[in-house]
């Protein structure tokens, strides 16, 4: 014999269950809140499940003052680097493209919540290099090589792409 009350607690379940995010950062309606509340007073795994998203968005707001955010200064630098070592090598069109991207990425950096940013900005730098890598393998595929600074022989080459990845002076080891 299954006793009704199960199954329309189960769906009750599913349902508060589904909504669990929203109830944490506050922004359900007050029915929902309500059946949210009422819901974890008798079922452990979804009051457990809103123990664990508390803390971690506990833990989420109080490293907030920590990130790491480019001051203008440092832009304006990484700007003129980007300049300077694409003179040479790079097309127009991808100098342009370049600076493109970065202010595209300080935009997202004023906007975007800090929690967002490095994933944003991780993702960026991944679409960047890829579509870099397609393209330029395209066109300069026998020419194209890795090499890190410390290799002896390496320095700007006539006819070579050069990718260059600059950390900020003032970035610790964690960011
Ligand atoms: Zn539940």
């Amino acid at each position: 014999m299954r006793d009704p009350s199960d199954e329309s607690h189960g769906n009750q379940h599913q349902k508060v269950w589904e909504i669990l995010p929203w109830y944490i950062n506050g922004t359900l309606d007050s029915h929902e809140h309500e059946l949210v509340a009422r819901h974890i007073l008798r079922c452990q795994s979804c009051a457990d499940e809103v123990a664990r998203c508390q803390s971690i968005a506990t833990a989420v707001r109080s490293a907030k003052e920590g990130v790491w955010t480019p001051s203008p200064e440092h832009l304006a630098r990484l700007m003129e680097r980007v300049d300077r070592a694409s003179t040479s090598a790079a097309p127009e069109h991808w100098r342009i493209r370049v600076r493109e991207w970065i202010e595209k990425i300080r935009l997202h950096f004023q906007e975007t919540p800090s929690l967002f940013r490095w994933a944003l900005a991780a993702q960026t730098a991944a679409i960047v290099l890829l579509t870099a890598a397609i393209v330029w393998q395209a066109s300069v595929a026998p020419y194209l090589l890795y090499r890190t600074l410390s290799d002896a022989a390496s320095g700007p080459e006539p006819g070579r792409v050069h990718l260059q990845v600059v950390f900020a002076d003032d970035i610790t080891e964690r960011e």
